[in-house]
């Protein structure tokens, strides 16, 4: 079945009657989520689809998705997970790039997908529209709701393909990338993680991430291999992720780093209530964690933070315990079990410790290129990240910074990541990014946008701010610009797009 199949069937065999979804429509168990879907499955092959075509799914975080992606397993289909904060031409443009036979999407995305669909042509399904026996437009079949109710829950014969799982890049340096998975080989995925993260069976996991990016997928297909119930919301709020994390005892929270920081403000502005004794693990990955915010977590919620460094071509490449985290603030860990990591010059020799080399990445996920062409670069079978960073004395990789990030100015390498950790650990700010503009006499000079962390009020300013800098780093690291913002532009998976930052 492939990964997705293989970890729900495999939930439905040893863990029937435990919950396997809660979302805003309550409870489903893993024998009910396998039924349901065998019957899409059996809905799709009903209605002409077959295994290799390609079904888009347009999701939220709720069962949906989960269902979709059993239900294409089972077809043996391609699944597209497409970004919910897409534009109606950029789902256009990739459903087409990527021969899109069927889009499953929700219903709230309605008038973005109206212009679109004409241009598209293909088929389209609500997940949740309720039909009430009305007859569907041309080009629609019924709802995922509806098909489900109305076939039968057997599971289909085996499918002729594996399933094949193409997860779109964040598109922080551009258009998002198609990156295709077999998924084979991706049973070894547990293995690694399970080698510095204790995730343990039957327990709950809040996902407070989207399933259609990597890491989200990821940790809810692991999560669900091991019979955890998986509390799914359609929009992130952090009051209601602290609620479910104490009404459900959640085990434990995986989420990114901007939502943690709002989990954690929400937290701190409500001390004391709701018993969170039972999170014993807050996983993080898709974009930096600064040492303050590692801190701040250690000090609300005790040592439980893991940070994942990985891509979604890599999957996952170093993770950071409690221990690494506590001992080297800012480290993404160590390479689990079966992957290799290596940082090179740009001649590809191995830079001494400490020095700072491009990451590159070796493991057992295959990434055998992106669907609309081209890979990322290859040097004796390890592939690289895109990232720079070092290895600290007691062997922890910490990321610098991505490679085309690094900042030439007056003749001096800046990587932004150390200012923007500096910016966000001053009291009065809340969110930092940095980049290099063009100077007519340095190359290139920084510049700073943050975020107050009192937006109302107008400390720190921007002499303050240089200061600061001043008095903590290297005179060349301190921006010749401070720019002050509401908000940071980010995407679904929580990263800053630089090249959205207003000019001034
Ligand atoms: P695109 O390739 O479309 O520009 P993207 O690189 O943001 O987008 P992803 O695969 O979602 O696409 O992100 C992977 C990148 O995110 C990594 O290469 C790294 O720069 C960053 N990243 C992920 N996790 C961490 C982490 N724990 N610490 C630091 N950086 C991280």
């Amino acid at each position: 079945y492939g990964p997705a199949g293989a970890a729900l069937v495999l939930a439905a065999q040893r863990h029937p009657d435990r919950v396997a979804i809660v979302d805003e429509r309550g409870p489903l168990t893993f024998a009910e989520l396998d039924r349901h879907c065998s019957a899409l499955a059996n809905a799709l092959i009903s209605k002409g689809f077959r295994s290799g075509d390609t079904i888009g799914v347009l999701c939220r975080n709720h069962r949906g998705i989960v269902e979709v992606l059993g239900a294409t397993a089972k077809l043996g289909a391609r699944v597209l997970l497409l970004n919910t904060d897409f534009s109606g031409p950029q789902l256009a443009d990739v459903c087409e790039r990527e021969s899109v036979a069927l889009l499953i999407a929700d219903e709230e995305f309605r008038a973005v997908l109206a212009t679109t669909q004409p241009r598209l042509g293909h088929v389209l399904a609500w997940v949740d529209e309720p039909t009430g026996g009305r007859a569907l437009p041309p080009g629609r079949i019924d709802s995922v709701d509806g098909l489900i109710a109305t076939s039968s829950s057997a599971p289909p014969d085996r499918p002729q393909r594996k399933q094949q799982i193409v997860l779109l890049t964040s598109g922080t340096t551009g258009t998002p990338k198609g990156a295709p998975r077999e998924l084979g080989s991706s049973l070894v995925i547990p293995g690694g993680l399970l080698s510095r993260i204790p995730l343990r069976a039957a327990r709950t996991v809040l996902i407070a991430a989207p399933v259609f990016h990597a890491w989200g997928l990821l940790s809810t297909m692991i999560a669900a291999s091991l019979g955890n119930t998986l509390i799914l919301r359609r929009r992130f709020d952090p009051a209601q992720a602290l609620d479910d994390l104490a009404e459900h005892r959640c085990d434990t929270l995986v989420t990114v780093p901007i939502l943690l920081s709002r989990i954690l403000a929400q937290r701190s502005a409500l001390v004391g209530e709701g018993d969170l004794s039972a999170l014993r693990i807050i996983a993080v990955s898709g974009s930096a964690l600064s040492p303050e915010l590692a801190r701040r977590t250690r000090e609300v919620f005790g040592d439980v933070l893991y940070n994942l460094y990985g891509s979604t071509e890599v999957a996952y490449a170093a993770i950071a315990t409690p221990a690494d985290l506590r001992a080297a603030p800012g480290c993404v860990g160590k390479a689990p079990i079966g992957t290799t990591i290596r940082l090179l010059d740009e001649h590809g020799r191995s830079v001494a410790r400490g020095q700072t080399g491009r990451i590159f990445v070796g493991n057992l996920i295959q990434f055998g290129g992106y669907t609309g062409g081209g890979t990322k670069e290859q040097q004796s079978g390890l592939m690289a990240t895109g990232d720079v960073g070092h290895f600290d004395e007691d062997g922890r990789l910490f990321v610098d910074g991505r490679d085309d990030d690094m900042i030439v100015s007056g003749g001096e390498n800046v990587f932004p990541a150390e200012i923007e950790d500096l910016l966000t650990a001053h009291p009065g700010l809340a969110e930092a990014a940095v980049l290099g503009v063009p100077d007519p006499d340095f190359g290139h000079r920084l510049r700073a946008y943050v975020v107050r962390a009192d937006r109302a009020s107008s400390s720190p300013d921007a002499e303050a701010v240089q200061d600061y800098v001043r008095q903590n780093l290297a005179r060349f690291k301190v921006p010749r610009d401070v720019i002050f913002i509401e908000a940071m532009p980010r995407n679904p998976a929580g990263k800053i797009v630089k090249r959205e930052l207003p000019e001034p």
